[in-house]
């Protein structure tokens, strides 16, 4: 097994490459105006756009899939943000194509986040592709796998759940390579995780708190334009509002209701909270995904505690919503 990993911690100690290569980019997105299409679609628009694949949480009943968000840019799905249980599916009815995929960044390790990378995998084989797929996570804490580790126990040849598909940690088989991009959560400074000087698009991560679990989110630069994915956290990060500034886009995660408590509060930013970041950053235009039947309940309330801190334009996402900027 040859299987290529690097750790990105370069803000605490020196680098660290676990296996060897890499590939790491940066991303940047224009944002702006929004246009709805409800089916396939994006590949249309001109310049950048955000497709919705997932707008839903992890619960099979909000007739959503979960999270996951596809980037096109001029015509090509280039950029996947998470890849939750129903991302499959989408991806396929949007008529993205594996091969143009230059990088995948995963949020973090719940089910509703990461449960159908594995499919598009496998989906993937049956591509013309034939260059390596850079994947960018975090890197492991408390009881979830690094970046690395999780691909390795879905693929590794001895132990993998799927070792079937063991060629794609050494590109062996027919398949492509894939490369394991981790960033460490508890870095205060954004950590560039792929970067396309010949585009000027390039992507960092930034860790946010989302409980227990490592999380980032994620900024995409194309050129002028930017898009950021908040993943799902409880708000509470200065360092996020950086990040985040000045963005064209801003896709937040809405799973719970204004007043709700307990755990829930813990792991995610309640309505209020989420208005108040959208205006801070000064997003240009601020995209509400990742709901819940608790948050999908009473969502005029729910928007009018947005509203009461954000008056700018505001996006509720759908599945297969295309956002151009
Ligand atoms: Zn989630």
């Amino acid at each position: 097994m040859n299987f290529k990993w690097i750790t990105l911690n370069v803000d605490l100690k020196p680098m660290k490459i676990h296996k060897t290569i890499l590939f790491a980019l940066l991303f940047n997105i224009p944002f702006g105006a929004q246009a709805s299409t409800g089916i396939a679609g994006c590949q249309g628009v001109e310049g950048p756009s955000l497709q919705v694949l997932g707008s839903g949480g992890p619960i099979a009943d909000d007739g959503r899939a979960s999270s996951g968000y596809l980037i096109w840019v001029d015509g090509r799905s280039r950029f996947l943000v998470d890849a939750g249980g129903g991302v499959f599916l989408r991806f396929g009815e949007t008529g993205a194509r594996f091969e143009d995929l230059e990088h995948l960044s995963i949020s973090h390790f719940h089910t509703d986040h990461s449960a159908d990378l594995v499919a598009l995998l496998k989906s993937g084989y049956f591509s013309s592709r034939s260059g390596a797929l850079s994947i960018s996570g975090p890197m492991t804490g408390g009881d979830y796998p690094g970046t690395g580790d999780f691909l390795e126990r879905l693929l590794d040849k001895d132990n993998g759940a799927y070792a079937y598909l063991e060629g794609y940690l050494d590109g062996s088989d027919g398949l492509v390579e894939l490369l394991a991009v981790e960033v460490d959560p508890g870095l205060t400074k954004a950590t560039r995780v792929y970067t396309d000087p010949d585009s000027d698009i390039d992507i960092h991560a930034l860790g946010v708190p989302h409980g227990p679990v490592p999380s980032l989110a994620y900024r995409i630069r194309i050129g002028q334009k930017s898009i950021v994915f908040s993943g799902d956290q409880n708000g509470s990060s200065v360092g996020f509002i950086d990040f985040a500034r000045d963005t064209d886009v801003l896709v937040m995660h809405m799973p719970i209701p204004e007043n709700i408590t307990g755990i829930a509060r813990k792991l995610h930013a309640p309505p209020s909270v989420i208005g108040k970041i959208a205006a801070e950053t000064g997003t240009g235009n601020l995209v509400l995904s990742h709901f819940m039947s608790r948050s999908l309940t009473n969502m005029e309330e729910n928007l009018n505690q947005v509203r009461s801190h954000y008056d700018g334009p505001l996006t509720t996402a759908y599945d297969l919503d295309c956002v151009g900027f």
